[in-house]
C-alpha cells in the first residue's frame, strides 16, 4: 500500500487529534510522552490488560484515553536500552510505519526514558518509516479509493525529540541513503519490456543531476575495447548492450578511486541453455548489482561524499534468438584471454569479468567490489539470508563483514582456492564458464579473479538478497535495494577523507 510521509523535528509537540505513537523500553515505568499522551495516567490499565512490556517491537494500539489529545495511541516496545543498535532504530520506524496504513497525521515521541535518543537515532528511525511504506505500485492502475487518497496526501508525522539539530542534519544524510535504495528497488521491480539495456542507461545518466559524471559505452565502442565476453551475452538480444560508468569525485584530486561494477542483465532466459518455465519471470531482476551500483553511486552523490568512487554497470539482455552464441563457442575477453562457453546461462561472469578488467585498466581503483545475482548455487549454500563474499584480499574482506554487521546486510564469507581454480580449466581456450553443480558460485568467483589482477577485490554474490529475499520491517519489496546501504556504510567507515 503506497504510503508517503512528510517529517518534521520537533522538541516538544502537543498532538491535536491523530495518532501518538509513544516508544517504550523494556520493562520501563512508563513510555515517551505519557504526560503529554497520557495526562489523566489512565493508560497503565491498557497496558496491564494487553500484557505490554516494552519487549523489542511488540506493540499495543489503543483507542487514546480520556483527556488525551490524540484521538489514537500507539504504545512501540523498543527492548532493552543497552542492545539498541542503529539497525534496531531503523526498524522500530518501520514497525510504527506499518501501523499508519490509515493515519493522517501522527506525533512520535521518541525519548523513552531510559534510553539515548542521538540525532542519527531519530534520524534513522524516519528513515525505516520510509523503507517500510516504499511501495512499486506505479502498473495497478485501478486502486481502492482510500488508497488513492493515501497516495496524494502524505501522512504528516512530527517526531519529538531532544535533538533536534542533530536530527535533521542526520536526516539530510539519511534520505540520500533511502533515495539510493528506492532507486535500486525500482529498477530490479521494473519489468523487462521497459527497463532494456539503453533505458537503464537512461537512468543512470540522470545522476548528472547530482554531479556524477556518466558515459555510456555503446556496442562499437565496447567492440573497439575487445569486451567479447561481453558482447557474446548480448548477441542473442534485439536490444544492444550498453557499459555505464559513473563517477562520483567527492574526494582529493589525487586519490585513487574505490570501484564498484555491477552485473546488470536485465532479462536472463538463459539464452540456448535456456531456463524453464517456472519462475522465470523473477529474472527481471538480474540486473540487482548493476541496480545496487546506480544506487550507490546516487547515495554518495546525494550526501556529498568525500570520496572518489567510480561505478561501472554492464547491460545486456540474455536471449536465445538465431544469432545468440551456442554452448562450446569460445569468446576472447577484453584480458585476451579465452572462454568456452559451456553454458550460455552462466552469463554474469561474462559480462563482469569484461567489465572488471575495464574498470581495473582504465581507473587502477584502490579496490574493485562487484555485485551480482550469479548463481542459484548461492541460495542453496546461503538461503536469502546471507549474501556470499569472496575476496582476495583480508582487509577488505573484514571491512565488508563489519558494514554488514552494522546494515544488517549481512555478508558470509566464502572460501576460494586454486582446488577451486583448476575446475573451470577447459580443454579448448584458457577457461570455461562453469565448473558444473558442485560449488558453483565458489567457481563463478574464481572466474572472476582472473580478471582482477592483484588489486584488492571482493564479490558480493546477491542472487538471495536482492530479490524475493523474506520482507520485514524496512523492506516490504520483492526489489529489497541490498547493497546500497551495505557500501554506503563501508564507505564511511573506511574510505571518506
Ligand atoms: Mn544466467
Ligand atoms: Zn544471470
Amino acid at each position: 500500500m503506497p504510503m508517503k510521509f512528510e517529517v518534521t523535528f520537533s522538541k516538544s509537540y502537543r498532538p491535536s487529534g491523530g495518532v501518538a505513537v509513544l516508544l517504550q523500553a523494556a520493562n520501563a515505568k512508563e513510555p515517551a510522552g505519557a504526560a503529554v499522551a497520557d495526562p489523566e495516567g489512565v493508560l497503565a490499565k491498557a497496558v496491564k490488560v494487553g500484557k505490554f512490556t516494552g519487549k523489542s517491537l511488540s506493540s499495543l494500539d489503543i483507542v487514546a484515553p480520556h483527556g488525551s489529545p490524540a484521538d489514537r495511541i500507539v504504545l512501540l516496545g523498543l527492548g532493552g536500552a543497552a542492545e539498541l543498535n542503529d539497525h534496531d532504530w531503523l526498524k522500530a520506524g518501520g514497525a510504527v510505519a506499518a501501523k499508519l496504513r490509515s493515519a493522517e497525521k501522527a506525533t512520535v515521541f521518541l525519548d523513552a526514558p531510559g534510553i539515548e535518543v542521538s540525532g542519527k537515532a531519530a534520524a534513522d528511525f524516519a528513515l525505516g518509516m520510509e523503507m517500510n511504506a516504499y511501495a512499486f505500485d506505479s502498473y495497478k492502475t485501478r486502486k481502492p479509493d482510500d488508497e488513492a487518497k493515501s497516495a496524494q496526501r502524505p501522512v504528516k508525522v512530527t517526531i519529538v525529540t531532544g535533538s533536534v539539530i542533530a536530527a535533521k542534519k542526520a536526516f539530510a544524510t539519511a534520505q540520500a541513503i533511502g533515495e539510493g535504495v528506492f532507486l535500486a528497488r525500482d529498477l530490479v521491480n521494473e519489468p523487462a519490456n521497459v527497463l532494456g539495456p539503453v533505458e537503464f542507461a537512461a537512468r543512470a545518466k540522470e545522476l548528472e543531476k547530482l554531479g556524477v559524471e556518466v558515459e555510456i559505452l555503446t556496442e562499437r565502442e565496447m567492440k573497439k575495447l575487445g569486451m567479447g565476453a561481453l558482447l557474446g551475452v548480448a548477441q542473442g538480444s534485439s536490444r544492444p548492450p550498453r557499459l555505464v560508468v559513473m563517477q562520483w569525485k567527492g574526494g582529493k584530486a589525487k586519490d585513487k578511486p574505490l570501484a564498484f561494477v555491477g552485473k546488470g542483465v536485465v532479462f536472463d532466459t538463459g539464452g540456448i541453455s535456456i531456463k524453464p518455465a517456472s519462475g522465470m519471470e523473477e529474472m527481471k531482476g538480474d540486473m540487482g548489482g548493476a541496480a545496487a551500483v546506480t544506487g550507490l553511486m546516487h547515495a554518495l552523490s546525494a550526501r556529498k561524499a568525500s570520496v572518489n568512487a567510480v561505478g561501472i554497470i554492464g547491460l545486456v539482455e540474455n536471449m536465445p534468438d538465431g544469432s545468440a552464441q551456442r554452448p562450446g563457442d569460445i569468446v576472447t575477453s577484453m584480458s585476451g584471454q579465452t572462454i568456452e562457453v559451456i553454458n550460455t546461462d552462466a552469463e554474469g561472469r561474462l559480462v563482469l569479468c569484461d567489465a572488471l578488467w575495464y574498470c581495473n585498466d582504465r581507473f587502477k581503483p584502490k579496490a574493485m567490489i562487484d555485485l551480482a545475482t550469479l548463481t542459484g548455487a548461492i541460495m542453496v549454500a546461503l538461503s536469502n539470508h546471507y549474501a556470499g563474499l569472496f575476496s582476495n584480499d583480508d582487509r577488505l574482506a573484514e571491512e565488508l563483514l563489519a558494514a554488514g554487521r552494522t546494515t544488517q546486510e549481512r555478508l558470509w564469507r566464502m572460501p576460494l582456492g586454486k582446488e577451486y581454480d583448476k575446475m573451470i580449466d577447459s580443454k579448448f581456450a584458457d577457461m570455461k564458464n562453469t565448473g558444473g553443480r558442485h560449488g558453483g558460485s565458489v567457481t563463478a568467483a574464481q572466474f572472476l579473479k582472473r580478471f582482477v589482477k592483484d588489486t584488492p577485490w571482493a564479490h558480493l554474490d546477491i542472487a538471495g538478497t536482492a530479490m524475493g529475499s523474506p520482507t520485514d520491517e524496512i523492506n516490504q519489496s520483492w526489489g529489497s535495494g541490498f547493497g546500497v546501504r551495505l557500501l554506503d556504510e563501508l564507505v564511511r567507515a573506511n574510505y571518506e577523507s
